[in-house]
């Protein structure tokens, strides 16, 4: 039986997610940018809560933990670096596995935007949890870890299948439109950048993504072949992604 995620703004430009295994009816929230919310969530939909699946130790995703443990009774499970912020109950790293009742979610090492960031992916749904990696037409800022990093971890997901339904922790989608095609004049960005702009101006959210979308538009994967347009013909990949990234973090739209 399926997976069933539930998302929902929260903060500024957070998204919550709730997801519940519907072979047993247990639930896990990943990330808890805003306890309020999700208690108030996961109180309209009646679930009730196994776990917390944190992705990385920011306080937008690991700061309500507390919070939530204290209402529901609910483990932590998430990677090392939590712990500054947090008690955990189960540290897991990249190749672990953890269970929601009937569904298994693979943990996959997403270091750069934090040194322990992880993801989750629940192959049989093709469901994956990214926090702040990948991003719609994005990626996330590296506040601790390297281009060569980030790039590899960008790597495993973009090696997950193509149908994976992408939940990203952010809706940062139209400012990153406006930055991918400052770097990237393909016809399928364009066309993908007025959806965006489109769906924004109608409120509605651009979050999930797939990885097929991402991987023919978001330029940060396509960074080897915007390599000439950001300085880095002829250098490795990572360092492509690298100029794309310092590019992003300069500019101004
Ligand atoms: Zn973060």
């Amino acid at each position: 039986m399926p997976l069933t995620v539930h998302q929902f703004p929260c903060l500024s430009d957070n998204y919550g997610f709730l997801c519940r295994d519907e072979a047993t009816g247990l639930a896990a929230c990943v990330d808890t940018p805003e306890a309020g919310a999700i208690l108030r969530e996961l109180n309209k939909l009646g679930w009730k809560l196994d776990l917390i699946l944190n992705t990385h130790w920011h306080p937008d995703h690991a700061g309500g933990n507390a919070e939530i443990v204290a209402a529901t009774g609910c483990k932590i499970v998430g990677p090392a670096e939590v712990t500054k912020i947090s008690v955990i109950d189960r540290e897991v790293r990249g190749g672990d596995e953890v269970m929601l009742g009937q569904t298994r979610f693979e943990v996959i090492e997403t270091g750069g935007h934090t040194l322990g960031h992880i993801a989750y992916f629940d192959p049989a749904d093709r469901i994956a949890f990214v926090g702040d990696t990948l991003f719609a037409l994005g990626c996330g800022r590296l506040f601790e870890g390297t281009a060569e990093q980030m790039w590899n971890s960008l790597q495993r997901l973009a090696a997950l299948p193509d149908e994976t339904t992408v939940y990203c922790a952010h809706e940062y989608t139209a400012s990153n439109a406006r930055f991918a095609l400052s770097v990237d004049d393909d016809p399928a960005l364009k066309a993908r950048a007025d959806q965006i702009f489109a769906a924004r101006e109608r409120g509605e959210p651009t979050v999930p993504t797939t990885i097929a979308l991402e991987k023919a538009t978001n330029p940060f994967l396509r960074a080897p072949r915007l390599a000439e347009r950001v300085g880095a013909g002829g250098e490795p990949d990572f360092k492509a992604f690298g100029a794309v990234r310092a590019a992003k973090d300069s500019f101004k739209g």
